[in-house]
Formats: C-alpha cells, sequence, structure tokens
C-alpha cells in the first residue's frame, strides 16, 4: 500500500459523507462519488424534508389541540377551518432547507479536503472505481479501500407505479402545490405512519392501508395501539389486514384496491412499501462482493464486504436502515480499513424514533424478545396521564416503558410514547449504553414537573417488582 491510502467512496449520504471526515482526518486521500448530492436520500428526499414537514404538523396539532388549555385566536378556539396551512411555502420551505444542509455537508467534506465527484459509480474490481459524470466524461479512480455506501430507493409495485401526480412515491409529495384532500397511504411501517400522522395534522383526510392487524408491525406492540387509537380518535380510517394490489387513477384521483375485492377512494395515494438497495448495476459481485437475500450487501460489524479492500455501509447493506446507523457503519469502516482501533457495531444501544404524533421512541431489548424468552427481564409501562407535567400540558396518550434484568436490575430498554419522544428517549440510552442499575437511574434527580420524571418513577416501580421477584 503507499504511503498515502487512497479512499474512494460511492455515494455521499450519512453512511458516505461521514466516513469521508473520518478518512480525511486520518490522513486518506479521499474521493466521494455521488450521483445526487451530499447528504443523499438522507438529507435532500427521507430524514430531513420528512422532519421539516413534520415540523409544520406539529404546530398545526398543537394549534388544533389548544382549545382546551384556553388558547383563543381571534377570540374563537382554533378550528380546521381557521388554522390552515400553505403548502407551497411549507413544501418550499423542505426544499430549501433540504438543499442548505446539503450545501453545508458539502463545504465541510471539501475544507476537510474531501473531492467530490459528480457522477455514477461502479466498481471495475475491488480497487478501481469508475465516475461517469452528467456530461458523460468517464474518470477512473484507483483505490486502496473503498466504501459502497449507495443507500437504497423507494419499492415500486408494479400495479401502483407513482406518477408524481397523484400517486406518490414519499420524495415526490414536496412538489404538491396544494394539501391532499384525502390522502390513502399505502404501508404502515415507519414511513407510512409518519406521513399519514403529518398529512391528517396538517389537514389532509387520512386512509391508511395496512397489511398488518395493526399500524407499526415492527414496533413496539404497546406503542402501536396508543398510536392506532389516536389515528382512529382523530379521524384517520385505518383498514388492517388489508393488501393494495393496485392503484389506478381516475379523473379526479386515484382508486387503491384492496386484495378482498373492496376498494379505498382518494384524491391522492402515498405509497410506502418499503425500500429496495441500490447494488444493482454496480460490479458489486464481479468485484467478490457477495449480495444476500434482497440484493443487500453482506457485511461483518465491522463493515467488511466479502472483497478484501471494499466495505459497505448505510441502507445498502440493510443492516438497520436508519441514518445513525449508516453513520456509525461509515465510520467503524474507515477506522478499521486506516488502521486506527474499532469496537465491532453493536445494535442493542441503538435509539430510534417513529416521527408521529405521538412520538415512539425505543432503545435496546424489545417487549417482543422478552415476550420471546430471549431475556430474563421486566417491565414497567407508566401512562403519561399519571405525570403532573403532563397532565398540565393536557397530554393524555403515551407512556414511558423501562425494562431490566431480573437478575442484575440492569437497564436494557425502553419505550417512551410522547411528544418529542425522540429527545426523551436520551437518558434511557445513557442507562442502557453505560448499564446503569434501576437503583441508579432511581436515585437520580429529575425536575419536577417534568416527563422525565416518570422515567426515574418506573425505575423506582422496576426496583420494587425486582425485590418481589427475586424474593423466595
Ligand atoms: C421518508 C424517510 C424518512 C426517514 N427518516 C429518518 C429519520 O428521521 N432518522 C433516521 O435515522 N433515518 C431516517 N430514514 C432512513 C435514512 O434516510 C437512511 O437510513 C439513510 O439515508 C441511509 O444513509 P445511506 O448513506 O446509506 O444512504 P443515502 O442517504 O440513501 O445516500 C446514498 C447516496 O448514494 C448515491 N448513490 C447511489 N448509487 C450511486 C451510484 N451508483 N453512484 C453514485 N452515487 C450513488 C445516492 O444518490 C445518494 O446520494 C428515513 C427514511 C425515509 C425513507
Amino acid at each position: 500500500m503507499p504511503t498515502v491510502t487512497r479512499v474512494v467512496i460511492v455515494g455521499g449520504g450519512p453512511g458516505g459523507y461521514e466516513a469521508a471526515l473520518v478518512a480525511a482526518q486520518h490522513g486518506g486521500e479521499v474521493t466521494v462519488v455521488d450521483r445526487d448530492g451530499a447528504g443523499g436520500s438522507a438529507v435532500l428526499t427521507d430524514c430531513v424534508p420528512s422532519k421539516t414537514l413534520i415540523a409544520t404538523a406539529e404546530v398545526m396539532t398543537l394549534a388544533a389541540e389548544s382549545a382546551g388549555l384556553g388558547v383563543r385566536f381571534g377570540g374563537a378556539a382554533a378550528s380546521a377551518d381557521a388554522v390552515g396551512v400553505d403548502v407551497a411555502s411549507v413544501n418550499a420551505r423542505v426544499k430549501q432547507l433540504a438543499l442548505a444542509q446539503s450545501g453545508d455537508i458539502r463545504a465541510r467534506l471539501e475544507r476537510d479536503g474531501v473531492r467530490w465527484v459528480e457522477g455514477v459509480g461502479r466498481l471495475d474490481g475491488p480497487g478501481c472505481v469508475v465516475a461517469e459524470t452528467a456530461a458523460g466524461a468517464v474518470e477512473r479512480i484507483d483505490a486502496d479501500v473503498v466504501l459502497v455506501a449507495t443507500g437504497a430507493h423507494p419499492r415500486v409495485l408494479p400495479d401502483a407505479v407513482p406518477d408524481g401526480g397523484r400517486i406518490l412515491s414519499w420524495d415526490q409529495v414536496y412538489d404538491l402545490a396544494e394539501l391532499p384532500e384525502r390522502l390513502v397511504v399505502v404501508g404502515s411501517g415507519v414511513t407510512g405512519a409518519e406521513f399519514a400522522s403529518a398529512y391528517q395534522a396538517l389537514g389532509s383526510q387520512v386512509v391508511l392501508v395496512s397489511s398488518r392487524d395493526r399500524v407499526l408491525p415492527g414496533e413496539d406492540p404497546d406503542a402501536a395501539e396508543v398510536l392506532e387509537e389516536v389515528f382512529r380518535r382523530r379521524g384517520m380510517q385505518v383498514l388492517s389486514r388489508s393488501r393494495a394490489t393496485r392503484v389506478r387513477r381516475v379523473p379526479d384521483g386515484v382508486v387503491v384496491e384492496l386484495a378482498d375485492g373492496r376498494t379505498a377512494e382518494g384524491s391522492h395515494c402515498l405509497m410506502a412499501v418499503g425500500s429496495i438497495p441500490n447494488t444493482a448495476g454496480l460490479g458489486l459481485e464481479e468485484a467478490g462482493v457477495r449480495l444476500g437475500p434482497g440484493g443487500f450487501v453482506e457485511v461483518d460489524r465491522v463493515s467488511r464486504t466479502a472483497a478484501r479492500g471494499v466495505y459497505a455501509a448505510g441502507d445498502c447493506t440493510g443492516v438497520l436502515m436508519l441514518a445513525s446507523v449508516a453513520a456509525m457503519q461509515g465510520r467503524i469502516a474507515m477506522w478499521h480499513a486506516l488502521g486506527e482501533a474499532v469496537s465491532p457495531l453493536t445494535l442493542s444501544s441503538v435509539s430510534s424514533n417513529v416521527f408521529t404524533d405521538p412520538e415512539i421512541a425505543t432503545v435496546g431489548v424489545t417487549q417482543r424478545d422478552m415476550d420471546a424468552g430471549e431475556i430474563n427481564a421486566v417491565a414497567v409501562k407508566l401512562p403519561l396521564a399519571t405525570n403532573a407535567r403532563a397532565k398540565m400540558q393536557g397530554l393524555h396518550d403515551g407512556f414511558v416503558k423501562l425494562i431490566c434484568r431480573r437478575d442484575t436490575r440492569i437497564v436494557v430498554g425502553g419505550v417512551v410514547v410522547a411528544p418529542k419522544a425522540s429527545e426523551l428517549v436520551f437518558p434511557v440510552a445513557l442507562a442502557v449504553e453505560h448499564r446503569l442499575t434501576v437503583d441508579e437511574v432511581a436515585a437520580t434527580f429529575t425536575v419536577y414537573p417534568s416527563l422525565s420524571g416518570s422515567i426515574a418513577e418506573a425505575a423506582r416501580r422496576l426496583r420494587r417488582v425486582t425485590a418481589t421477584s427475586a424474593s423466595p
């Protein structure tokens, strides 16, 4: 290997750009080849735009629920007619913010000495990346280390192909000039639930088509139950155990055909039926990289693929499709490739959040792990309605669930269902990461009144429960 390690990264999302920063800091000569822009889908079409849209939706929910707290607008309680949203300006703000964020990332990379190549990359063996620019120029870039971080794209059903007008994929909604009057969301996983929640708050009538018994089948069942109840109470039509087979355009809208013969009509349809890794046509298998089921790149816990010198990170590996995990996989890859000390990826302390209203934040061991007998643990769930601050704020829906090992009383997991749960879960994540016991969490001061008080209270309850269950 030459003294300076030549690192070539294909894909400039969180997996790629975080890796590029690490590689540059450790003296690598780094090139990123990306076809869409710095920050990747995370910044340009997925996390950043959706969370920006949801920021507006949150304000709408606050306004809609403000009447009970005595708020009046021009003398009247907020009503659907009095509070409205200008979707064109919301979308303009979303796009502007995403582009600005992408620009910031690109500037940071270039400041750190990373070379950015705008183009489509593919491997020509394990030690060379070929980049083709939009202008048709072709550049061969030799590499000592290659990182594949090409992300994923929305899965498309053959009979429900998004057209950008009435049938939409999640990256097309920001071109809408007006709020969909009646939006049929197909898919009740995280993405479907987030958009259903947001558009309902913005003022659309929403129909959520779920192929499973309950929305959010991959999440904590108690949390999913709360969310589905809130959705229905606010007027959303949730069609459970309903598989969409086809979406048709009709003159002024769409018809979603379900497998059981029923239909759901709407002005628009949003397809949220999963993601496909961007791994086709990249020359991966020819370079010795192994692809697993669904076309995901197979990697070990330090992001190595089957090909020597070729690493992979992020959604293209399907390990856990989160920006934070992509970024960590990318950093780990570079630490490993450049000979730094590195701890393999562990998923047991990853925090994740569903940005619905209320939010659902989760870390560590799950209820499902416990129910499957994979761990001898005990959980305590405290409804938000028992929390003093929640009462003051008029919050009724949600809970804090804390999970600890029955024998050692170490906190191993938790779920928070509440507004801003994404912020509230951090103390639980700290406890999980640093293996705090429920005694240590219980002994920590919390502010009175605060929602986080329920976390310490749950720890106190767990102390009692574990003391009882440990006694003969
Ligand atoms: C609607 C939505 C909302 C989400 N919200 C969140 C959230 O709030 N929090 C969270 O943690 N995660 C969220 N995610 C998941 C998150 O977006 C992904 O996990 C993250 O983008 C993965 O990063 P990545 O680097 O693997 O890929 P990406 O961000 O997809 O970046 C990959 C980049 O590679 C480029 N590329 C692909 N092929 C080539 C090629 N051949 N040559 C050159 N460039 C190429 C792409 O153009 C893209 O720029 C969300 C996902 C969706 C769909």
